[in-house]
């Protein structure tokens, strides 16, 4: 499949000039004037191809191309348009772009379909505004109930559902998509590996699972001046310590193996104190299940260990737990075999970010491509993908689309 290139360039320059920040970098904050905005322009473009158009309870939008058979369950197409604060260009916004496009491209090409091909734009995927991320289709996937995630509020106090109504996008839960043939999502891969490689395309086998952790080293505060060396029980010398041996313990473990420590919070925060009580968090994420358990526990221990070294202790609680995900067979190998016949340098990869196909995978057989993103760079005004990469991801697209429509998924 070919795609109208002109169209798809200028609708993506046309959403992406909505709300851009001093450094070029995008500001459509989920459910904001912004995001109205490009909402508004996606629907327009949707009914303008002839697709019907339905809003769930939640504000996901999605646009139906109708097929030839209407027994056969959907397959749906999508991503977010969403974008972090001072985000990127690409960021889930190529997913839905490259949807759309793909679903014209096969209907304007006249060739034939048995499913409706849908395009979908999940609500609040990153998380930037209303926390936490993929609030949408893991509302759809039964992870959250709607109330909740209705609850949720932004800095100022805002809540998810008035937001929703004041923008005009609170629909039906009826039109939630709750059943699919297959569910495919195009993304910039937001790491450095196909464009260090040289590879035009990531044929993408799951998601690394995540783990959450607080963790809470309490010592004892005492005076700087007077306490010696010998007799301090300091809650920061040992978390410094538990997290250079968790990271080495990582290191160990082995690719695909990661552990960030992103928050450190020392109390009670004055120069002259040693330091009483420590916080700091772990994100820590793997492949699989049994590997994410152990990593996890290894971790634990390890800190365990170094507190009682140092004559601390610590509370470690889990406050966050997503499954790795293993996308479709079917789906995968359909990708794999598009993009051999297309002629594309492809490789396996898995995602290290979550994505709304994370939930989706777990109610409708599911996949993904990557593009490449330019020296990995992603969330920030520098992400970038070459034109070329975003060509031929969307002409994939409608090829895994259209093989799809023939497979048993
Ligand atoms: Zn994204």
């Amino acid at each position: 499949m070919r795609i109208n290139e002109e169209r798809l360039k200028e609708r993506m320059e046309r959403i992406n000039s909505i709300a851009v920040t001093e450094e070029d970098g995008m500001m459509r904050l989920a459910l904001s004037d912004a995001d109205k905005e490009a909402r508004d322009l996606l629907v327009s473009w949707m009914e303008e191809a002839g697709m019907s158009v339905r809003v769930d309870d939640m504000g996901t939008i999605y646009g139906v191309m109708k097929g030839r058979d209407e027994k056969a369950l959907p397959i749906c197409v999508g991503s977010h348009m969403d974008t972090q604060p001072n985000g990127g260009r690409y960021d889930g916004f190529f997913g839905v772009m490259a949807g759309l496009e793909a679903i014209l491209t096969i209907k304007e090409s006249g060739a034939e379909f048995d499913s409706d091909l849908m395009v979908a734009d999940w609500t609040n995927e990153e998380g930037a505004r209303f926390v936490p991320p993929m609030l949408a289709s893991g509302t759809n996937a039964g992870q959250f109930t709607a109330q909740w995630v209705y609850d949720r509020q932004d800095t100022e106090g805002i809540r998810y559902e008035d937001e929703l109504k004041r923008i005009g996008y609170k629909g039906d839960k009826e039109n939630r998509l709750t059943k699919a043939k297959a569910y495919l999502e195009p993304h910039i891969e937001q790491g450095p590996v196909l464009d260090a490689k040289g590879i035009s395309c990531g044929i993408v086998t799951g998601a690394l699972g995540i783990t959450g952790l607080d963790v809470t080293i309490s010592g004892e505060a005492n005076h700087a001046g007077t306490t010696p060396m010998s007799h301090r029980k300091d809650a920061l010398v040992a978390a410094a310590e538990a997290i250079s041996r968790i990271r080495k313990n990582c290191i160990d473990f082995g690719e695909p193996a990661v552990i960030t420590n992103g928050i450190i919070n020392a109390q009670p925060a004055s120069k002259n104190i040693v330091p009483g009580s420590v916080y700091f968090s772990i994100d820590l994420r793997y492949h699989t299940d049994e590997g994410m358990a152990e990593l996890e526990k290894q971790t634990k221990d390890i800190i365990h260990k170094t507190c009682a070294e140092l004559g601390t202790t610590a509370e470690i609680e889990q406050y966050w737990r997503a499954k790795p995900a293993i996308f479709n067979e079917t789906i995968v190998r359909c990708v794999e075999e598009a993009a051999a016949e297309k002629g594309l340098s492809a490789m396996k990869i898995i995602s290290g970010a979550g994505h709304d196909a994370v939930f989706i995978n777990e109610i409708i057989p599911t996949g993904m491509i990557f593009v490449p993103s330019i020296k990995g760079m992603s969330h920030c005004p520098q992400e970038d993908t070459k034109w070329e990469d975003l060509v031929s991801g969307a002409e994939l697209t409608a090829d895994v689309l259209l093989k799809l429509d023939k497979e048993t998924v």
